[in-house]
């Protein structure tokens, strides 16, 4: 089951058409908030998802969990074991009754008749009943309760539509802090090793302090931090790029750990002028190699 209801993204000239016939008045290098159903079929971007086997929450890519789900016919599961216990009971009815989907009703009938005298009893009435005394109404729902607990407290209808409330329910969950546990995630680490190789990639020698980067001198950061680029489903390669890194003394790089020094239309503007940023870089450099040559 997918958790999240909406992603942001950046539209990138491929996807226009498709998110234009969806009725999105939006143009390429917008951030645009996507409803999931209506992303493509091939997108990468991050959804938090809930296993239909073992209700355990992760994040996945969306195309992962349309191929998962063999686009949405079936249940997700989360790992070959859950899978397997998916389709273990399936298998085990079918062999049992030859249907895979069947429920014992004659076997439910029997129960109700030893227990209510009549093979046909259920459990509405007697509910109604309940509702009626406890709530003046026989037709009472919770549901209705429940979301208005959640508007006054968090703004949102269902827990799921709200960050705050995931972060709060992984930390009770796991007893480790959100930004740790997101460390974790096998997806993180993949998108790590993205950004990382991007960041291999670039003219780094410009970059002012380059020389003196070692474990306890200066350390290559990340403004935008790679842990809030994953968060926000930023591409790897704008996370990676000249225009996000700087080198900062470690103690302040320690300081910072995974905390962003810039937000992120920030980032975007220097992406969208990053000509003119490696133009300045290159200035900068050679008048530092003009200096240290005056000074000899
Ligand atoms: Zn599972």
């Amino acid at each position: 089951m997918i958790l999240t209801k909406f992603v942001k993204l950046r539209i990138r000239p491929i996807v226009l058409k498709h998110y234009l016939s969806l009725g999105y008045n939006i143009k390429v290098n917008d951030i645009a908030e996507i409803l999931v159903e209506h992303l493509t079929d091939g997108s990468h971007v991050l959804i938090w998802v809930q296993c239909d086997e073992c209700g355990g929450t992760k994040q996945i890519q969306y195309n992962k969990y349309l191929s998962n789900t063999k686009n949405n016919i079936r249940k997700y599961t989360c790992s070959e074991q859950c899978s397997h216990n998916s389709n273990k009971i399936k298998e085990t009815k079918k062999e049992l009754y030859g249907d895979d989907n069947y429920h014992n009703i004659g076997q439910m009938k029997q129960t109700n008749l030893e227990r209510y005298g009549d093979e046909n009893y259920n459990n509405t009435n007697k509910n109604k009943q309940t509702k009626l005394l406890n709530h003046g109404n026989e037709n009472y729902n919770n549901r209705d309760k429940f979301k208005e607990t959640m508007l006054e407290n968090w703004g949102v209808e269902h827990p799921m539509y709200c960050e705050e409330i995931i972060r709060k329910r992984i930390e009770t969950q796991t007893r480790m802090l959100y930004d740790d546990y997101i460390e974790k995630l096998p997806d993180f680490k993949k998108y790590e090793r993205e950004v990382l190789k991007f960041t291999k990639k670039q003219s780094l020698s410009l970059l002012k302090d380059i020389e003196k980067r070692s474990p306890y001198d200066y350390h290559l950061d990340h403004m935008f931090s790679i842990t809030e680029g994953f968060r926000q489903n930023i591409s790897p390669h704008i996370i990676g790029d000249i225009v996000n890194l700087e080198m900062l003394p470690w103690r302040e790089n320690q300081a910072k750990y995974n905390k962003s020094t810039m937000i992120d239309s920030k980032l975007f503007e220097r992406y969208d002028n990053r000509d003119s940023l490696l133009k300045q870089l290159t200035e900068d450099y050679n008048k530092r190699q003009n200096s240290t040559i005056l000074s000899f």
